[in-house]
């Protein structure tokens, strides 16, 4: 196989790499086609000014448009050719009517001026292609313009168009000179400040965005979201407001100056900027001369209550069920810049799809939550149901043994309760159920836990309780459901339930059935002895 070294000197590759050093010539290279715009705009502005002798003007059609007409009509363009691939000569002026050209260059935008006292030439980067010739240029240099001027009138010397010899003021190609350098250093100047604007935008969205995918819950993230903006962009109030259509209050979802604001009721009455966006579904903003969007009535009210500038953007969710979303800033005094207003904009569309992802994150959880609550819930008493009894007594179970700590449960069971229901039908034995459950929940300690273990039968786990403990649970409860009527149920009947209890014997039980078992022994046994009791057996 061969081996080709990657940077051998002489390589045909290596030779079309490496950068070629332009050659000495008297072009001032053109960077970008916004320079390029800048200079020719103050090339035509100065002919348009110090007036040098008439002579030829060549240019695309972009910008001969871009020329004023009075500097086209001024006596010192004395014929206009422009370039419109068809090389058409478009416009001519005193003299110079003869010319045909044939354009090489198509729409390469250009501004070349001749005169016999004035040499001028301005061409812009070809912006697609690459290499040398696409290089954007100016120059004062006579030789340099008329070259050029060879170039697209072949046909043409252009002595011949100005015989006499061209000899320059000094002082207006000093002057030329000095302007063209000045915008050339302007627009470079302003573009490395753009840049560097560009450069803090970005790495504020970024920070913004950053601090916003940090949170969860939505809340959070508009918090984030106005506290940031209002501190990047002054603003002296910032919030976010959701409107319902067809609804005179909108409320106020987050505010930056205050965390707690939540959902917070407004009358859109007194927001005529909220109800204008909300009609017309576009940005308003209200700011000076500029204002977008905005009927004079609202920019006089915004002003009588000392609001010199205020901006909303809609922040568009694609979900329309949570109403519509606006992003409301203003600022008492002074303006927001048209940068300021794009970096909100920008912001507003990266904060819709936080917010799209946190309003499913928060629907899926609370379906989520919903069914976890729902699959170990018993419907008819909303205790907890046999599956989750039998998790967390496994666990508790397995933690006792750990820790060798005590552990206890209590199994009840309605006594007689199939002849209760044979006497008072099954929907007053259901609220016999229920009444129970409720009463028993409130009996019991926090760090217990009851469930419905079956038909007419519940579950206490009592985590650290031996013995005595149970005992005296057992007997509370016993005396809290035969101590007092239940409400569908006649008086004078009672309602008893026998319990057994199961203590964790550490020695002997090595499950947790095990200790099911015992308290199931000693209900049987409550149940023998006559029912209406609480029994331990302890081995
Ligand atoms: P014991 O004192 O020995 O416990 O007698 P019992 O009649 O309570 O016991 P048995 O196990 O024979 O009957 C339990 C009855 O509980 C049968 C059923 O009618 C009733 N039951 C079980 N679940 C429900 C329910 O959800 N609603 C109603 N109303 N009754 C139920
Ligand atoms: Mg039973
Ligand atoms: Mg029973």
């Amino acid at each position: 196989m061969e081996d080709y070294p990657a940077s051998a000197p002489n390589s045909p590759m290596n030779k079309s790499k490496r950068p070629t050093k332009p050659a000495a010539s008297f072009r001032v290279p053109i960077e970008s086609a916004g320079i390029y715009a800048h200079l020719a705009s103050t090339a035509s502005q100065f002919i348009g000014h110090f007036k040098p002798q008439a002579g030829l003007m060549l240019s695309d059609e972009e910008t001969a448009l871009s020329i004023p007409d009075s500097i086209l009509k001024s006596s010192s363009v004395a014929a206009m050719l422009i370039l419109d691939g068809r090389g058409v000569f478009t416009r001519a002026y005193a003299g110079v009517d003869q010319i045909e050209a044939p354009p090489p260059w198509n729409d390469r935008p250009c501004l070349i001026f001749r005169s016999s006292t004035l040499s001028l030439a301005v061409v812009a980067p070809q912006p697609q292609s690459t290499g040398e010739a696409a290089a954007g240029f100016w120059s004062t240099h006579p030789a340099t313009v008329d070259g050029l001027l060879a170039e697209l009138l072949p046909d043409r010397d252009p002595a011949s168009l100005f015989p006499e010899a061209s000899t320059e003021p000094m002082a207006n190609i000093h002057a030329l000179n000095c302007l063209m350098s000045q915008a050339q250093h302007d627009s470079i100047f302003e573009f490395s400040l753009n840049a560097a604007q560009d450069k803090d935008d970005l790495a504020s969205v970024l920070n913004i965005l950053k601090a916003i995918s940090a949170k969860r819950r939505t809340h959070d993230i508009l918090f984030v979201f106005v506290e940031q903006i209002a501190s990047i962009v002054k603003s002296d109030r910032c919030s976010v407001v959701r409107i319902w259509s067809n609804n005179q209050y909108g409320s106020v979802l987050a505010s930056h100056e205050d965390e707690t604001i939540n959902d917070r009721d407004i009358e859109l009455a007194k927001y005529p900027e909220l109800n204008h966006a909300m009609s017309t579904r576009e940005k308003v903003a209200i700011n000076g001369e500029n204002s977008r969007n905005a009927a004079p009535a609202i920019v006089a009210a915004l002003k009588s209550v000392g609001i010199d500038a205020l901006l909303v953007i809609p922040i568009v969710l694609f979900d329309a069920n949570v109403g519509s979303l606006f992003l409301r800033a203003l600022r008492k005094k002074g303006h927001f810049t048209l940068r300021e207003i794009s970096f909100l904009e920008i912001v507003a569309e990266a904060a819709s799809n936080a917010l799209e992802r946190a309003h499913l994150f928060e629907s899926i959880q609370i379906a989520n939550q919903r069914l976890e609550r729902l699959a170990i819930t018993d419907g008819l008493t909303g205790l907890y149901n046999y599956r989750h009894f039998k998790e967390a007594i496994e666990s508790e179970f397995v933690r006792a043994k750990r820790y060798a700590v005590p552990l206890s449960i209590l199994i009840l069971d309605i006594d007689n309760f199939k002849s209760f229901n044979d006497t008072y039908g099954h929907l007053v034995g259901d609220s016999v159920l229920r009444e129970l459950a409720e009463r028993s929940a409130h009996l019991v300690r926090k760090s217990d836990l009851i469930a419905r273990y079956g038909g007419e039968e519940f579950a206490v786990i009592l985590p650290q309780t031996g013995v005595a403990g149970a005992l005296v649970e057992g007997e509370r409860i016993r005396e809290m459901v035969s101590g007092r009527p239940f409400r569908d149920v006649p008086a004078k009947v009672t309602v008893t339930v026998s319990i057994g209890v199961g203590i964790l014997d550490h020695a002997v039980m090595q499950s947790v059935d095990e200790l099911i078992k015992a308290a199931d022994n000693a209900l049987y046994e409550a149940k023998r002895q006559g029912k209406n009791r609480v029994i331990c057996q302890t081995t």
